[in-house]
């Protein structure tokens, strides 16, 4: 059996080299290294995917998140509230600038930002509400733009684990990850659903009286050549990447139904455990199951994480500490309670997820699964 891993990036290069490979040298032949043919093209292709008004491609998805915000125009002490279990850079980006992050706690069945928590943390300083779309699920969206509307507040979506996921709104019309709220961030990390060949990311502009700031502020506050409007960053996307990501666009649908195949596997493999709670699908939201998330007891976390390494299954905590007891976030002060996402920090467990399983692996993760959670209950 070929050893298993959290992500297997290469097997998956094995079977695009032929199309990726003419694809680099393209670039390479042209050195257009900075702002080539194929940004543009990627960045239509990935708006016609999505259904986004428009696409901006930057340099990584902290980046995208940051764009977003600067474009909204907030001013320092502006609230932006947000869940307090995602990855740093979420969070990180509103204090970067300067703004006051509120983090609220998230739902136990989807771990995504709860909209009556932020009902709660809604205040007159409130200018932004940054849900996640974590795992590969999309948040609940509708109740959390009805609140946005009803209190004059943008939406930025962090959609960097979940592109492609889809949303169901109540009267059935669907939209994807990214392209609800005013602006969508999302990241090409190799490692992310969609991963170029290092760094990469995008931002979905959905309010067409924003593509310009956002393209404007992604490049030095540039409206033409040496004309400079605004203070930005300098962050794009490679035409290198922007390549490879063509080319990575076109297997999307395949590998999200991959994706999807092995969560089917795990879930029909360990249903009728009790030791390991399998995740649940949210009632409004397509899965592109970034993550595959077991809930553990947390005091058996992390002997079943040791059983698992000793039979060769890789498996990783996402996140192993709430964002509010990070020791870069002690100047925000205690804050709101967030025992959900508190618990979920010692019981998350996530297990290998990627394209490229084969059905010998799946056999072993499973049996492994079985026998290890089996073992640690005795
Ligand atoms: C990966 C990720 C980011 C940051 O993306 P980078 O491209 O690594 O900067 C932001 N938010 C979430 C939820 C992520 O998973």
């Amino acid at each position: 059996m070929e050893p298993i891993q959290l992500v297997d990036l290469r097997r998956q290069y094995e079977r695009i080299r032929e199309d990726v490979e003419p694809a680099i040298a393209r670039v390479i032949a042209t050195t257009a290294f900075i702002k080539g043919p194929d940004v543009e093209s990627f960045e239509r292709e990935l708006a016609a995917y999505t259904g986004a008004p428009a696409v901006v491609g930057c340099a990584n998805g902290t980046d995208a998140l940051q764009i977003c915000l600067m474009a909204l125009g907030l001013e320092p002490g502006d609230e932006v509230i947000t869940p307090d279990f995602t990855y740093f850079a979420t969070a990180e980006v509103i204090a970067l600038l300067r703004l006051t992050p509120v983090l609220v706690d998230v739902d136990p069945r989807t771990f995504t930002i709860d909209p009556r928590e932020v009902e709660r943390a809604i205040s007159p300083k409130t200018r932004a509400i940054l849900p996640v779309h974590l795992y590969g699920q999309c948040a609940d969206m509708a109740p959390l733009l009805a609140l946005a509307k009803r209190h004059g507040v943008a939406i930025v979506e962090d959609a960097a684990q979940a592109i492609g996921a889809s949303y169901t709104f109540p009267d059935g019309t669907t939209k994807q990850a990214g392209t609800m709220g005013t602006l969508g961030a999302t990241s090409f990390f190799p490692s992310k659903n969609l991963g170029c060949f290092g760094d990469g990311g995008a931002i979905f502009v959905n309010d067409d009286s924003l593509t310009h700031r956002v393209r404007m502020i992604a490049n030095h506050g540039q409206s033409s050549k040496y004309v400079h409007d605004l203070v930005g960053i300098n962050s794009r996307l490679d035409t290198l990447q922007a390549a490879v990501l063509r080319v990575k666009l076109r297997q999307l649908d395949a590998y999200a139904t991959a994706r999807n195949d092995l969560a089917t596997a795990y879930d029909g493999a360990f249903s009728d455990l009790t030791d390991v709670l399998v995740p649940q699908r949210s009632a409004t939201s397509s899965h592109v199951f970034h993550q595959y998330t077991l809930l553990c007891d947390a005091k058996r976390r992390d002997a079943i994480a040791a059983g698992l390494k000793a039979r060769g299954v890789p498996t990783a905590v996402y996140y192993p500490a709430p964002i509010h007891a990070q020791k870069a976030f002690a100047q925000f002060g205690p804050g709101r309670d967030c025992p959900v996402s508190t618990e979920l920090c010692t019981r998350a467990l996530s297990l290998p997820m990627h394209t490229e399983m084969d059905a010998e692996q799946v056999e072993h993760i499973t049996r492994s699964v079985r026998e290890v959670a089996h073992a640690t209950s005795l």
